[in-house]
């Protein structure tokens, strides 16, 4: 399919790199395709960033039928452009897509569209240590219709938001609190799927645990609230007795490509990685006997993000005395040398 590319008559004046806020401005462009059954995608387009127009009744502002991904785009040292597994993200969205019956994309047609969308906004890509510039692909059903089944009309669009370093002041582990009121998704559900709805459902358990004075979630199994599952929007890991134990992916867990990175990265190095169900008991049972040296969560926003606490009911877990743990410093320092460029990917 040809990209037709109308250009832009007003670039808008960058935001200064030191005070860039997550997801607020967007770049000059964005990249648009239209899907109709029977025909399939079309009309790809990278055009000036802006209003999309949509009918009151489009399927997606009623029922839902939507999935995004998230990735990352960076300079390297030689003021090259580098994108982090790109191919991993538009893999995941058509897995997303199949379970929220959205028709499959191209993944192939889509990298070179994003590339192609990454060099128009170039000059859009911050510079300064830990920022970088975060890619938005999403799809969402556009029929005019409010009955429940699935749309026959998709709109695919990506849009991308310079962001600054997420931690500024150098890392911080964080305060996470053990939710065993409100679930994320059951086994049979979406939870694997990076749709919208997953994330609409858990704003009350956020709004909850804010008040309460910690910064996110750690999920529990909506069936049993035994099982560990993620933290807020991040996958989970614990350095237990030697062992890094991180969730096996059951269905309900989104598959974070920071988290296949991660397994990839200890396993390079010679450590042992388990990925399989781990209950809130045996972390309690572990931590009590002094086993847990450390605990991270992992994801594309921060990497990887140290946990100090983690409150359960009435305790409160504190690893590695509340200070960054020496692997979750070192994953992060390998990952994010790789990512900006600074260093050759070992795996
Ligand atoms: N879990 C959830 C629910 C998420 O939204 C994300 C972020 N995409 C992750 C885990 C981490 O995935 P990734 O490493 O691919 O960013």
């Amino acid at each position: 399919m040809e990209i037709k590319i109308v250009k832009t008559v007003n670039p808008k004046d960058k935001p200064e790199e030191d005070s860039l806020i997550f997801g607020v401005e967007f770049t000059d462009y964005m990249f648009e395709m239209d899907y109709t059954e029977g025909v399939g995608w079309h009309d790809a387009v990278i055009k000036p960033y802006g209003p999309i127009e949509i009918m009151p009744s489009a399927m997606v502002l009623h029922y839902a039928q939507e999935v995004f991904e998230g990735l990352k785009a960076y300079k390297t040292p030689s003021g090259e452009v580098q994108l982090f597994r790109p191919d991993e993200n538009f893999k995941r969205m058509n897995r997303s897509n199949a379970r929220m019956c959205i028709p499959q994309i191209d993944e192939v047609f889509l990298l070179e569209a994003l590339k192609a969308l990454v060099k128009m906004d170039e000059s859009w890509i911050p510079k300064s240590p830990g920022t970088s510039l975060y890619i938005r692909p999403f799809v969402f059903a556009t029929d005019p219709f409010i009955g429940v089944r699935v749309s026959k009309r998709y709109k695919f669009m990506i849009i991308m938001s310079p962001v600054g370093s997420y931690y500024k002041g150098g890392m911080v582990p964080s305060r996470i609190y053990v939710e065993s009121e409100y679930a994320r998704t059951v086994r049979g559900g979406t939870g694997e799927a990076k749709c919208g709805g997953n994330y609409a459902g858990g704003l009350a358990a956020q709004e909850k645990v804010h008040e309460m004075g910690f910064e996110q979630i750690l999920w529990l199994d909506g069936e049993k609230r035994q099982y560990i599952e993620e933290v807020g929007t991040s996958n989970v890991f614990f350095l237990i007795d030697g062992v890094f134990v991180t969730p096996s992916l059951e269905g309900t867990i989104l598959n974070g490509i920071t988290r296949k990175s991660v397994i990839e990265l200890l396993k390079h190095w010679g450590e042992t990685v388990e990925e399989r169900r781990i209950t809130i008991d045996e972390l309690y049972e572990a931590y009590q006997q002094g086993k847990i040296a450390e605990a991270f969560a992992t994801g594309t926003a921060a990497v990887i993000s140290p946990i100090g606490t983690l409150g359960w009911k009435d305790t409160e877990m504190t690893f590695n005395d509340g200070k960054i743990g020496k692997y979750s410093q070192k994953i992060y320092d390998t990952l994010y040398d790789v990512q900006t460029g600074n260093l050759a990917d070992p795996l």
